[in-house]
């Protein structure tokens, strides 16, 4: 076939996937899938490239291997084409359209993903400049860690991820452990009792000073007295091997799928050989009778040190922060991990004693939520927004990273993220990377409807898990079970109904599900609604 002729060829495939495109369809859902294929298909011809979703994505926080996207990535990978066409597009992303509508239509929480990433980008840079700072050596094994190491890491409450620098890296966690023994102490034990045996004011001390509040308590759980006792509150009853694996496992779920957290044996051993002062402060708490009744103290202490060790890489950590950001539900995998009330607690402790003898004017000058370990990580939480690490070691003469103090400044030199920012609209020339968010319940019960008509089971999953309730229905009526049925989504149906949806409920025209379902002819979804619940029952 001569050139030109190919070219012929091509450009007639081309019209034709065209005109296939640009028919607009009545349809409304039809017409998101056209809304969102168009804003790919640069040349106008119809197809779009492979290349330009990704890049798409990734622009919004979306690399093929996030949580969020992967199941739709490997479909795409799975077609082997450079380009695809409406029908095909339709087809792939026909269980993912809400994830992508919304990035696309700058629905996320950061619309413009991208530019938030090439400021970090900036201040990342110049804090690479800084060489203030020592690595802690307190701890022998933690003075061997390459003081050039540095990573930033960002999670945002829809999931969206960014990194740079040695953001793969794993890290020892060290003091970072702290407010998550806190939250799990509070799940198992609630406020007051753990209060019973640990203050909530900054002690205004060193992190590891032998002093005590005038109750005999430690002052606060984010400093090595108060975690020790909060240490002896989660799972004592358990034996030392399955009371670790416990805690490695709720680590395991704060960071989703973004890797493993993983025990490091050496920095234990050093940690032990070199741990009079948190013994001599163990002992001066149970003179105190700080602890509660029955505490074993060598154990509690094995057990504290041992969450000390776990090691995390800076990506884990910024998605572990953004659970706490996201009221306790991991973004990436929708699972609830903590309650939000714990995370309440939590986030205040953080606010007023996150950052040692800082603390004071770490809350005055930067007013987020965060913690630091000796080990150099800094995280950070943006309630409703985000969370993010730092990981750089050299410390200041507090213990907290240089880096990360720095970057943490930054921040909110050029966003408004102080908590009281949004006194000061107007003369400030920070700027707000978030969409107005205008969440409310009426608009989440809207899309977990659509969810459900698109079979689209992550945001479902996600949904349930902000609380939707799935029996509640839209102006008709017609609840998320109804437009399951009326679009033929049979996993999303089973799903339904295995959390107990009313498979009896009447819409404006009085139609329930399963006349829904008997009127398609869907045997299958006949059969899972049979069995499943009446709104009386
Ligand atoms: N494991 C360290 C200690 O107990 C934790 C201290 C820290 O990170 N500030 O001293």
């Amino acid at each position: 076939m001569s050139a030109k002729k190919t070219t012929e060829k091509k450009s007639a495939e081309a019209s034709s996937a065209k005109s296939a495109a640009s028919a607009k369809s009545k349809d409304p859902q039809e017409q998101i899938y056209q809304r969102i294929f168009s804003y790919m298909d640069l040349d106008m011809n119809g197809l779009v490239s492979v290349e330009e979703i990704h890049n798409t994505l990734a622009a919004r926080g979306y690399t093929p291997d996030n949580q969020r996207v992967r199941e739709f990535c490997e479909k795409l990978k799975g077609l082997k084409k450079d380009k695809i066409d409406l029908p095909t597009f339709k087809e792939i992303a026909r269980n993912h359209i809400i994830l992508l509508e919304k990035a696309l239509s700058g629905g996320l929480v950061i619309p413009d993903f991208q530019k938030f990433t090439e400021q970090l980008e900036t201040m990342f840079a110049e804090a690479a400049k800084n060489d203030g700072g020592q690595v802690a050596d307190y701890i022998p094994q933690l003075a061997k860690v390459p003081p050039e190491s540095f990573a930033l890491s960002v999670c945002t409450v829809d999931g969206q991820r960014w990194s740079i620098g040695e953001s793969g890296e794993f890290f020892s966690i060290q003091s970072t452990s702290k407010p998550f023994s806190y939250c799990i102490a509070l799940e198992a034990h609630g406020r007051d009792k753990v209060h019973k045996h640990v203050g909530r004011e900054p002690s205004g001390q060193r992190f590891n000073e032998i002093v005590l509040n005038r109750n005999g308590n430690p002052h606060n759980p984010m400093i090595n007295a108060g975690a020790i006792v909060t240490s002896s509150l989660v799972r004592p009853e358990l034996p030392p091997a399955e009371r670790f694996d416990f805690f490695i496992g709720v680590i395991q779920k704060l960071c989703g799928e973004t890797g493993e957290p993983v025990f490091n044996n050496a920095v234990y051993l050093s940690e032990k050989e070199t741990a009079d002062r948190n013994y001599a402060l163990a002992y001066f708490m149970r003179e105190n009778k700080s602890f509660p009744k029955n505490f074993e103290l060598q154990e509690t202490m094995d057990f504290y040190m041992q969450c000390c060790s776990v090691e995390m890489s800076s990506e884990m950590m910024a998605t572990a922060a953004a659970t706490l950001a996201f009221a306790g539900i991991c973004p990436t995998t929708g699972e609830r991990v903590f309650s939000s009330g714990a995370v309440k607690d939590c986030l205040s402790m953080m606010s007023s004693c996150g950052m040692y003898d800082y603390s004071g004017e770490f809350a005055f000058r930067v007013g987020m939520p965060a913690k630091s370990g000796v080990g150099g990580c800094v995280i950070i939480v943006v309630p409703n927004l985000l969370g993010m690490c730092i990981w750089s070691p050299p410390l200041d003469e507090y213990g907290n990273s240089v880096r990360g103090v720095q970057i943490c400044q930054e921040l909110v030199n050029t966003y408004n993220f102080h908590t009281y920012d949004s006194l000061i609209k107007t003369s400030s020339k920070k700027t707000d990377p978030r969409m107005r968010q205008t969440s409310s319940q009426a608009q989440n019960i809207w899309t977990m409807i659509w969810a459900a008509s698109q079979g689209d089971l992550d945001e479902i999953r996600r949904l349930e898990a902000l609380g939707v309730d799935i029996n509640e229905g839209d102006y008709d009526g017609r609840t998320p079970l109804h437009l399951a049925v009326a679009e033929g989504q049979a996993a999303a149906v089973q799903h339904f109904v295995s959390r107990g949806a009313h498979v009896d409920v009447k819409d404006r025209w009085g139609e329930t599900p399963m006349q829904e379902a008997k009127r398609q002819k869907r045997d299958d979804i006949i059969k899972t609604l049979s069995g499943g619940k009446k709104s009386g029952g």
